[in-house]
């Protein structure tokens, strides 16, 4: 049987190292990381994110600023408040919570963050660094991933990586960064011919989808290591409950190891997201 990756186990322990920095950057050059936290809208699942995530912060000592607005918001208020927190020095970082509603465009949104702020990473000039490999924010899910492999695997160099799914705030970072660790990437998607085929010769497999439990055992190399992001809700046996994209069960006596869900990639999110706040802290202040 494969390992099962302990996302929650490694998130707490990088929020204990971070706890304890942010302790030191408070008593040794009086700095508190900040962040701001944007919601706007009643969509349940982001006030869930929401509440987590400042959580968190006062668990590790980072200031959270909360901002809740109304889901009649529109996207010149959203902006202004966007910008009066770029010009305030005593914060750090900004997190706009997405989706956004319909009469907001979230890439406006995202691209008005100062991307020195931008702790999410999304920031279009965030992904660009990324892209040539001059990384300066990059977006939590695929940090905390990496983060994962890289402990589990050590040196991921020469290996075949396998990214189902090509989006903006995961699929595409994700290959970025694999590349940069010197693996073979391949990235697949809906439009994909033989995509169980490409899955059966990675070593590594990464599913960022939406679609549960999609990847079954047949779709996995002996040995490989996989890394579940998906976080789908489904009813089951008259019970609600969260699956990944990957058919954990099925697949986990055939790999060397895999993320669960929930308790893999989950826990690194917020953790990666308290990593670029205290990070974007340290660098506004000229702290290396
Ligand atoms: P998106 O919907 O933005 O992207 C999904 C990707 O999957 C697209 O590239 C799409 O292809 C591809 N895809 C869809 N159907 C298929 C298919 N049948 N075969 C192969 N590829 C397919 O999702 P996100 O990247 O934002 O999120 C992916 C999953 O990860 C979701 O379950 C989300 O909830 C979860 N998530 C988890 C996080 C965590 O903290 N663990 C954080 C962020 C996301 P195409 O581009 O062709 O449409």
């Amino acid at each position: 049987m494969g390992s099962i990756i302990d996302g929650k186990a490694f998130a707490d322990r990088l929020s204990e190292s971070l706890k304890l920095e942010v302790a030191s950057l408070i008593a040794n050059h009086n700095l508190q990381p900040s962040i701001a936290v944007v919601l706007v809208g009643d969509d349940p699942a982001s006030h869930v994110y929401v509440r987590n995530k400042v959580r968190r912060c006062e668990q590790l000592g980072i200031e959270s600023i909360e901002h809740r607005l109304p889901s009649s918001t529109s996207q010149e208020e959203l902006l202004t408040l966007i910008e009066q927190m770029n010009q305030d020095s005593n914060i750090n970082g900004i997190l706009v919570q997405l989706p956004v509603p319909d009469q907001i465009d979230d890439k406006a949104v995202i691209d008005a963050i100062a991307p020195e702020k931008d702790v999410d990473g999304f920031h279009i000039l965030n992904a660009g660094a990324l892209a040539v490999g001059q990384n300066q924010m990059i977006p939590c899910t695929p940090l905390g991933s990496l983060m994962l492999l890289k402990d589990q695997l050590g040196n991921l160099s020469g290996m075949h990586a396998v990214v189902i799914g090509r989006s903006n705030i995961v699929g595409k970072p994700m290959a970025s960064l694999l590349l940069q660790e010197n693996c073979t990437v391949t990235t697949v998607h809906s439009r994909t011919r033989n995509i169980e085929e490409i899955c059966r010769t990675a070593d590594i497999l990464v599913a960022a989808v939406g679609i549960p439990r999609m990847v079954k055992a047949d779709w996995v190399k002996e040995g490989a290591t996989i890394i579940d992001v998906g976080i789908n809700r489904i009813e089951e046996d008259g019970k609600s409950r969260l699956v990944g994209d990957v058919d954990f069960a099925d697949v986990i006596d055939k790999v060397n190891a895999a993320t669960p869900v929930p308790g893999g990639v989950g826990p690194m999110t917020i953790a990666c997201l308290m990593y670029n706040t205290v990070a974007a802290a340290k660098k506004q202040a000229g702290i290396s």
